[in-house]
């Protein structure tokens, strides 16, 4: 049961084999027996879940069910949740009580889902490791000395060491894709606009985005099935019909153009990574697609200007954190001006203080032309690279990481050694675009490799049939970690 899909659990509950009181609390047991080892989850409630289990197997006793009816659903701790608490991995938010629920957290209680906790994450989601958690870091189911990857590296080793059957995370520079491959779990970012944002705590506007994080591509469709839809409370939220996420599972492969970005094969690749990647692509070319060589010439600017724009945004976004409105506020201060200083000295970790500092700094009068401006010039010219890229190719593929799982601490007093480990995700956030990692493979030393799968906007239908065929033909996604039997 535990390494079954959603689409397996879905029919075991409709067939009335399970009832989702029973599906929840085999994994909160699981989660009471390895969460102790891997502090994938900040905040589990079992009463709470349980309840909302119950009233599911009631609602199902009285009328027909959608599919994710009575499935138990991690939440990364970024979502505000009424009656669980909401921390962003943050100090700072430590004992903060949301009044209301996001609108994901909304979609998904409509859809029956039961909240099975709320999972670890960087703090404020910056970072590539989930050590920057005031909760303390994830471990990697894989090998537990190793990161899971971040920020959402909580729903990651949560989904990896099937703690939880499915996870939200969110994704501004690749904190669903990035994990997920260091996981081998997939992750799916969506379109900007795709999913609201609402009651989502704010990094970086522009980029942020939810999405799902499960053991296979066709779990990610029904999951964006629920989590995807316009809303009002979110100003950059897009009106488009509903669509069904999983229409293209049987995608035809022959004819299919992937774009190999000449770019994303390059120096600093862990040549295992490279070769799990290439033989993934010539099981496509295998099965019938064509592969052109793209270029994307401006990613290696990419990193960069992330860099400048994340924390410019991160710095505006964060000042609401103030000791007044919201979450710690210092015991002993002198006026006003010292509460302020007091309470973000105390509240916020050495990471999100990097980023104030930097985006405070770009923003300034006098720097702002200089970087700010420049950095927004150059987002426009990557978004350019794709929209030239998307004229000779359906999809897009390469690696998701340069390299697998790295060692707790070793990146942590490095960071634009930890920056870089994005360079290969933080492309599409800043076009907008959707990407998603599957697992394609393992290094040398047993550890999972992802491969990226890009595409235009709105593509995510076709992105997760390509994974989906892929899937149907290997079984990557299923293995389960040596140190987290089942
Ligand atoms: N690792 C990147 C950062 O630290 C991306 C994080 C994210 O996508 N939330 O900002």
């Amino acid at each position: 049961m535990l390494n079954s899909t959603l689409t397996e659990l879905s029919a075991a509950l409709a067939g009335r084999q399970l009832s989702s009181v029973e599906l929840t609390s085999a994994f909160l047991n699981r989660i009471k027996e390895l969460n102790p080892r891997l502090n994938a989850f900040i905040t589990v409630d079992e009463g709470h879940s349980l309840a909302e289990a119950k009233a599911s197997d009631a609602r199902r006793a009285q009328a027909a069910a959608g599919p994710l009816e009575g499935i138990p659903i991690a939440h990364k701790d970024i979502f505000c949740t009424r009656g669980l608490r909401t921390t962003c991995g943050s100090r700072m938010l430590a004992q903060f009580d949301s009044p209301y629920d996001a609108h994901v957290i909304e979609r998904f209680a409509a859809a029956g889902a039961v909240m099975l906790g709320k999972t670890n994450m960087d703090e404020f989601a910056m970072g590539s490791s989930n050590e920057t958690s005031w909760f303390g870091p994830v471990r990697n189911p894989w090998d537990t000395g190793l990161v899971p990857g971040g920020s959402s590296g909580g729903s990651a080793a949560a989904v990896a060491a099937r703690l939880a059957p499915a996870a939200t995370g969110t994704d501004t520079g690749g904190s669903i894709r990035q994990p997920a491959a260091l996981t081998g779990t997939c992750g799916l970012k969506p379109t900007y606009g795709v999913v609201s944002r609402y009651g989502m705590i704010a990094f970086a506007s522009s980029l942020d985005q939810g999405g799902p994080l499960a053991k296979s591509a066709a779990d990610l469709a029904l999951l964006m099935n629920a989590m995807a839809g316009f809303d009002a409370r979110d100003s950059t939220s897009l009106e488009r019909p509903a669509e069904d996420y999983g229409r293209e599972l049987n995608l035809e492969l022959k004819g299919l153009r992937i774009g190999l970005p000449k770019e994303y094969f390059g120096d600093g690749l862990q040549p295992e990574v490279r070769a799990r990647v290439e033989e993934a692509v010539r099981w496509f070319q295998g099965h019938g697609a064509k592969t052109v060589e793209i270029a994307l010439p401006n990613t290696g600017l990419a990193v960069p200007v992330y860099y400048v724009i994340a924390p410019a945004e991160a710095s505006s976004n964060l000042s609401r954190f103030d000791g007044v409105r919201y979450g710690h506020r210092a015991k002993d201060y002198s006026d006003l001006a010292d509460l302020y200083r007091r309470t973000r000295a105390e509240g916020f970790g050495a990471e999100v203080k990097r980023r104030i500092l930097i985006g405070t700094y770009v923003l300034s009068h006098g720097y702002y032309d200089a970087y700010y401006l420049q950095a927004q010039k150059i987002r426009r010219l990557i978004a350019r690279d794709f929209a030239e890229a998307f004229r000779q190719c359906d999809l897009v593929m390469g690696p998701t990481s340069p390299t697998t799982a790295f060692a707790l601490g070793a990146k942590a007093d490095d960071p634009v050694q930890m920056y870089l480990n994005d360079i290969f995700t933080i492309p599409a956030p800043l076009a907008g675009l959707p990407g998603l990692s599957i697992p394609c493979g393992f290094d040398a030393a047993g550890l999972p490799v992802g491969l990226q799968i890009m595409g235009n906007y709105f593509a995510e239908a076709k992105m997760l049939g390509a994974a989906h065929r892929y899937q149907q033909a290997t079984d990557w996604h299923l293995r389960v970690p040596a140190g987290t039997p089942l």
